[in-house]
């Protein structure tokens, strides 16, 4: 999976407030991920995101 900061990754678990989108903050070892129904950020290491990535929306380039 191609993962770039912009990009909105759909997660397998729900976060709390019921959003399944996270809007990649930083790419690494580790991710910077911000729910996109709250706010909240997480780190999450990238073995993680990848293994609960249940789809991946590209940042609109243009
Ligand atoms: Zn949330």
């Amino acid at each position: 999976m191609d993962y770039q900061v912009g990009d909105i990754v759909k997660l397998k678990k729900p976060h709390p407030c019921g959003s399944h989108e996270w809007e990649i903050l930083r790419v690494g070892a580790d991710f910077r991920l911000k729910c996109t129904g709250c706010g909240h950020q997480v780190m999450l290491a990238r073995k993680l995101v990848e293994k609960n990535t249940r789809g991946l929306k590209k940042k609109e380039e243009g």
